[in-house]
């Protein structure tokens, strides 16, 4: 049987690398990975060819070979500045073929694989393509490893994941929020203004999330770390936020990082910190 959405996929492969290279493979080669197997598996539609270019506006696509020639290309933009923006975009077309290429003939195209996407009519394939790439380059039962499901983390931590999975930091923070216990909150803003955000489950149920993508903008709170723009080198264990900066009942221990390639700031605010032991606020 074939395995059919996209988590399924990416642990079927990571099974198949599991017994081929063991747990110490990370961060695996998204190239070889995508050409060998869908090679063995797709000997007559197989993945030919992944290659760089100008493609301004794109971060990615995948192309059906010229007509007359079997199997299908991946292009990627070079011009992306990160290396690992780069591997994830092509983990995210590997997804496409995998889970798309049947109902998109023709091929897709990729704005921006490694964010939320703000189109209604393209967010359930750009999803699946980004669950895909983001499990496949981040097994979930090899990062609870790394940091338990119950456990504190800070930006060393997830760096530490980031660097482990060769993925950039945002993906690494996303991936730990798809299956921590710990009530926790991305919010990612642009010049001061809210962009877009994700909570983790145990936060949801708490009632403790803002819009996905704000509309209409919003500014975030004046003495938040996500509004001191000029800083660009904050602390990676956080700063204590009382409660009424970011949530009116709650204080939050406020991580954030700049990414300066994306020109954002994605604050990370994790909830229950004042209980936890290994949380070194204040
Ligand atoms: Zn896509």
């Amino acid at each position: 049987m074939e395995p059919k959405g996209p988590l399924e996929w990416a642990r079927f492969i990571n099974l198949v690398l599991g017994e081929a290279y063991g747990s110490e493979r990370h961060p695996m080669s998204v190239v070889e990975t995508a050409k060998m197997f869908t090679a063995s598996k797709y000997s007559d539609d197989p993945i030919q060819m992944v290659e760089g270019g100008d493609f301004p506006g794109l971060e990615g696509m995948l192309m059906p070979a010229p007509e007359g020639q079997k199997g299908w290309a991946i292009f990627f933009n070079h011009q992306v500045p990160s290396k690992r923006r780069i591997r994830f975009t092509l983990a995210h077309e590997f997804g496409h073929y995998l889970l798309h290429r049947h109902r998109f003939p023709k091929g897709l195209q990729c704005i921006n694989a490694e964010l939320p996407n703000r189109n209604r009519a393209l967010a359930t394939i750009e999803e699946e393509a980004d669950i895909f790439a983001s499990n496949l380059l981040m097994p979930i039962d090899d990062y609870k490893n790394l940091i338990g499901p119950d456990e504190f983390t800070d930006l060393n931590m997830l760096g530490c994941a980031a660097d482990r999975y060769g993925v950039s930091m945002l993906a690494a923070i996303r991936q730990w929020l798809r299956y921590t216990n710990i009530r926790a909150v991305l919010v990612v803003s642009e010049e001061g203004y809210f962009d877009w955000s994700e909570s983790s489950k145990a936060a949801r149920r708490t009632g403790h999330k803002f819009p996905s993508f704000a509309s209409p903008p919003a500014e975030v709170p004046v003495d938040s770390l996500a509004a001191k723009r000029d800083i660009t080198n904050y602390p990676k264990d956080g700063v204590p936020m009382p409660a009424g900066i970011w949530f009116e009942k709650d204080p939050v221990l406020e991580m954030a990082v700049f990414a300066d390639k994306y020109d954002f700031i994605a604050s990370l605010l994790i909830l229950d910190f004042e209980n936890h032991p290994e949380a070194e606020a204040g």
